[in-house]
């Protein structure tokens, strides 16, 4: 197991994760609230990593670029979540993030360096455009965002959801990846994958 740390953000409790690489720590996700923890815990971020564009993942993306000049790095149908600051109000939701440019884009792809750590990473729409998942194959761990969670799945009814494209990434991308994978997601505490493909409610068959 990697070495990871948890931070939990903001109004829908989300998760940020931290994981050491050989060349710094990575952050995936920014929720609100993560700055101060950082600053706090003394943690200063080699890269940014963004799982998903929406707001609860990102709100403080834009400070901790500022703060640390660090990196970050999203999928393309992410950036115009975390760029444009008037994006979610074309849905009705009343939200002005601080924008923040990525520095590179991740395409989905196997044995992808960050910071010298390998991910392999897929692509999982369905719950939200862009939403990619990191898997370590070394540590059998996946920064899964809201993808996949203990005993539920992401939401597919928010702007570019799609509830049965989601259940298949999960069952074509992420099944194979083993059961014995720890899956870190973006709310709500670990899981397994064997767990989740035995007994998720969504996903058993
Ligand atoms: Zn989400
Ligand atoms: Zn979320």
């Amino acid at each position: 197991m990697s070495d990871f740390q948890t931070f939990i953000g903001g109004i829908f409790d989300t998760n940020a994760y931290l994981v050491k690489a050989r060349a710094g720590e990575i952050l995936f996700d920014a929720p609100t609230g993560t700055l101060d923890w950082l600053e706090r815990e003394k943690i200063t971020p080699g890269l940014l990593l963004i799982t998903h564009g929406h707001i609860d993942h990102i709100d403080d993306a834009a400070k901790i670029k500022k703060r640390y000049d660090c990196k970050v790095g999203c999928h393309s149908d992410t950036v115009p979540f975390i760029s444009d600051r008037e994006f979610f109000k074309q849905f009705g939701f009343f939200l002005e993030p601080e924008p923040v440019e990525p520095d590179f884009l991740i395409s989905e792809g196997k044995s992808q360096e960050f910071l010298g750590l390998s991910f392999d990473v897929s692509l999982v729409p369905g719950h939200c455009p862009g939403s990619l998942c990191f898997f370590s194959r070394k540590d059998k761990l996946l920064v899964g965002g809201d993808v996949l969670f203990a005993g539920s799945i992401g939401r597919g009814d928010l702007p570019g959801g799609d509830v049965d494209l989601l259940i298949a990434g999960i069952r074509q991308k992420l099944f194979p990846l083993g059961d014995d994978v720890t899956v870190l997601s973006g709310h709500g505490p670990p899981t397994k994958i064997g767990t989740e493909r035995k007994t998720n409610p969504f996903l058993v068959q």
